[in-house]
């Protein structure tokens, strides 16, 4: 299915939730910065040439003049998508998603959300913080932004984070029970959000919170490029520069980006 709307990056350098290390913040430019180099052509492997003027577009970082930035990033977010576009958020860490969620359910109230991390992120609180990134998803049900959330990749469940899927009716599947190839399947608005610490850290060690056993960039690819349904939105979260050696991981950040925009604009 051929979506409408021109896909359109935004960074947003937001790093003030994480829970263990900061940096994700200075993540965009890398991004852009990998996504840009001569090392790569432009082509997606699904034939789209991102090269071409035109087949994406990018609103620059986002500023935060005021002091609540969750609002300044759902009134951005809100903004693309009343211009007919499709976001594509480049973190910063995922506490990001939820203020980004809000202004994509409010056009897309039927969404269905694939989510790719190491981590559940559904905990009621981290450490007594509500708006961790450890807890987006868990404001994400409660709020009723989502139909359906299905998370691939996890391995770190605790009891309380299992308990909170059961609660929150969360799709989880488990690392260890790749491929899901058939769960990535939607009738109606895909929302897709991508932690980068799904991938293993032999791949991508430029996060904040290693985990290993986790996906090959091939197996991440495989996974994004079955998803069918049609995609309103995305983000590409977590990648942490200061973490990253010799900027591997932003040239793997930068190819999973590739991957998400040529299935967005090849339908
Ligand atoms: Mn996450
Ligand atoms: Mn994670």
């Amino acid at each position: 299915m051929k979506t409408k709307g021109l896909p359109i990056l935004l960074g947003i350098p937001f790093d003030a939730q994480s829970s263990y290390l900061r940096g994700a913040g200075d993540a965009p430019p890398k991004i852009r910065e990998a996504l840009a180099c001569d090392a790569s052509n432009s082509w997606s492997e699904l034939g789209v040439d991102l090269g071409q003027a035109g087949v994406y577009g990018d609103a620059g970082d986002l500023t935060f003049t005021e002091k609540n930035e969750f609002a300044a990033i759902e009134a951005k977010v809100g903004e693309l998508i009343e211009q007919g576009k499709r976001p594509v958020s480049l973190g910063g860490d995922h506490s990001i998603t939820f203020p980004i969620v809000k202004a994509v359910a409010r056009r897309y109230p039927e969404l269905t959300i694939f989510h790719f991390d190491a981590h559940p992120d559904l905990y009621e609180d981290f450490e007594g913080n509500r708006l961790s990134h450890a807890c987006p998803f868990a404001r994400i049900i409660e709020a009723g932004l989502a139909k359906r959330l299905v998370q691939v990749g996890i391995r770190t469940l605790n009891r309380h984070q299992r308990e909170q899927a059961e609660k929150l009716g969360v799709d989880v599947v488990e690392m260890r029970g790749l491929p899901a190839y058939g769960k990535l399947k939607a009738a109606g608005p895909v929302y897709i959000t991508f932690d980068m610490d799904v991938l293993d850290p032999a791949f991508a060690p430029g996060i904040s919170h290693r985990e290993p056993g986790g996906m090959s960039v091939r197996e991440a690819i495989a996974h994004l490029h079955a998803i069918e349904g049609e995609i309103v939105g995305a983000d590409l979260v977590e990648y942490n520069p200061v973490q990253d050696v010799a900027g591997v991981t932003a040239t793997v950040a930068a190819k999973i980006l590739k991957e998400i925009l040529g299935k967005m604009i090849a339908g």
